[in-house]
């Protein structure tokens, strides 16, 4: 699939913290690319097990009934696949065993496009992100820079296990801000809400109605229906287009090589990062 006419997709992975995540943030675009031939795969990082308050309930059985929810919420939206890596819920942090576990599958899927959440989003709109949300994406972040994509970093995953270094061609942040790029998802939005129904124990009857308002104002700009939203990173891209640089603007050399020199390409080899 071509996504905006040159960006060339043929796998996708979605790596997130918890069970319904996906389907609030991108289940829309999963369903789209999924329709269209892309293979895409979840990489759920914990195990769903703190989203209770129901005092009968333990974190063992709400384990269980999490991870059949997203299965059955992938099944709906033709995700090929879920990875669990089966983290606690509520106690992510980005250490190097997370780490690991993320590169591994990066490199075992081989993604062209990586979606996950913003970082740097914290709070707003009478909303605290969750911890494991932005710990989840600091991992993704760190997986493209270095983790997932540098030889000599978690060599054990290339010697022990042969699992080559992999760097995508675009990470997708979820933005519920400013998007720089809308998905138009209105011919999959029942598919989206049914995806959602799916995580049973999680979802009041409201908050679909809230996604479809956020999803309508997500396409608003662009006149679609509904829409999801991202700032991509595109790593396929070596500085600006030729005719740019011939027509003598100064600082698009200078800053071509300055994220030269930042990439991780698996073809430097030998070279020292940080
Ligand atoms: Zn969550």
């Amino acid at each position: 699939m071509r996504f905006d006419g040159g960006l060339d997709v043929q796998r996708a992975m979605a790596i997130y913290a918890h069970p319904d995540d996906a389907e609030f943030a991108l289940a829309g675009t999963a369903a789209t690319w999924a329709k269209a031939g892309v293979e895409f795969v979840y990489c759920m990082i914990t195990n769903g097990a703190s989203g209770s308050q129901d005092p009968d309930m333990t974190r063992a059985r709400l384990r269980e009934i999490r991870l059949a929810e997203q299965r059955d919420a992938a099944r709906i939206l033709g995700v090929k696949e879920v990875v669990f890596l089966d983290f606690e819920d509520g106690y992510l942090e980005p250490t190097i065993d997370v780490r690991r576990a993320v590169a591994r599958q990066i490199r075992i899927h081989r993604p062209d496009v990586i979606f996950t959440m913003d970082p740097t989003m914290r709070y707003g709109g009478g909303y605290v992100n969750h911890p494991d949300h932005i710990a989840a994406a600091e991992v993704v972040l760190r997986s493209i820079n270095p983790d997932a994509s540098t030889r000599q970093m978690l060599p054990e995953l290339w010697q022990s296990e042969h699992l080559e270094p992999h760097k995508p061609k675009a990470l997708f942040l979820v933005s519920f801000g400013k998007p720089d790029v809308v998905i138009d998802v209105s011919d999959v939005v029942e598919l989206k809400l049914e995806a959602l129904r799916a995580h049973r124990s999680q979802i009041e009857p409201d908050s679909l109605e809230f996604v479809k308002s956020w999803m309508k104002e997500a396409g608003k700009k662009k006149r679609y229906a509904y829409a999801e939203g991202f700032t991509v990173l595109r790593f396929d891209q070596e500085g600006p287009p030729r005719r740019n640089v011939t027509r003598g603007a100064r600082t698009a050399p200078r800053a071509r090589g300055r994220r030269a020199s930042r990439s991780t390409t698996t073809a430097r080899r030998g070279r020292r990062r940080r």
